[in-house]
């Protein structure tokens, strides 16, 4: 499996309490070592899309009714979302999920219950999170409560990223963050992608931000894909400079 695409994604389809068709035959892939954004306006799918691949849907009674998805090249039909975590995915959920009324150090201890005590999961490596976000060390004995919006966004990547996964799911790491803070979070995304060769898919409002750091990109309307390309080429097309980037 170490040459496929790290994830594949066939044809899904996905339905919320048994009526809402969320998701309707969508596929795409993550090349292994690559960044690629999922685009689209709101309600388009692609928090759902993320639910799916890390199967989480079921806590919100949505249900995969048809289609296929293969991390590792492994069909994931039969995995827990910590039997995920363990092999190397980790979801970075919307909204910057931290426990405001734990510390820091307890937060990222919190997210490593799913790998401690079981044979050939990756051991938590805690400086590695306090070596990409040395703020989180500062603040390490602080209530995450406390932190501001970025360092709470830091907190949430770093709760992931303590698992040392082959594979990222991001939603909207921008999400309520100024341009500044914006801009630090994609660089040390992009840090992390060139340096450790983390697989990432980007769930991102702001294109312009998420197509500067992916390698390519897919862009979706009503639960599937309708636009997929290069970064460059969907950066440059008119149709997605004029609807996802606001410059037509
Ligand atoms: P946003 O950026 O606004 O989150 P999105 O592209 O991530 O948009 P989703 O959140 O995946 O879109 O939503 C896709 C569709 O599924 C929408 O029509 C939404 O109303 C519906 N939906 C999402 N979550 C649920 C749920 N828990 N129960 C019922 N319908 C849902």
């Amino acid at each position: 499996h170490a040459t496929g695409p790290v994830l594949e994604v066939n044809n899904i389809e996905v339905v919320y309490n048994k009526t809402v068709q969320a998701l309707r035959g969508l596929s795409l892939a993550v090349p292994r070592g690559q960044i690629v954004a999922l685009l689209g306006s709101n309600g388009a799918g692609k928090s759902t899309t993320l639910k799916a691949i890390s199967r989480l849907l079921e806590l919100e009674d949505g249900t995969l009714e048809a289609g296929r998805i293969a991390f590792d090249g492994q069909d994931t039909a039969q995995l827990a979302p910590q039997q995920l975590v363990r092999r190397g995915l980790s979801h970075v959920m919307e909204g910057r999920r931290v426990f405001e009324d734990l510390t820091v150090e307890d937060n990222l201890i919190a997210s490593t219950y799913a790998l401690s005590g079981r044979a050939g999961a990756p051991k938590p490596d805690f400086d590695l999170v306090y070596e990409y976000f040395p703020r989180l060390h500062e603040r390490r004995r602080g209530l995450a409560g406390y932190l501001s919006g970025g360092e709470q966004q830091m907190l949430a990547i770093g709760r992931a990223l303590i698992a040392q996964p082959t594979l990222m799911l991001l939603d909207e790491p921008s999400l309520g963050l100024s341009p500044k803070l914006t801009e630090d979070i994609f660089s040390i995304i992009a840090r992390i992608n060139a340096e450790r060769g983390t697989s990432m898919l980007l769930v991102e409002q702001n294109a312009t931000v998420a197509l500067a750091v992916a390698h390519s990109g897919y862009i979706m309307e009503n639960g599937k894909i309708v636009i997929d390309g290069s970064a460059e080429r969907l950066a440059s097309d008119p149709d997605v400079r004029e609807f996802y980037l606001g410059t037509g």
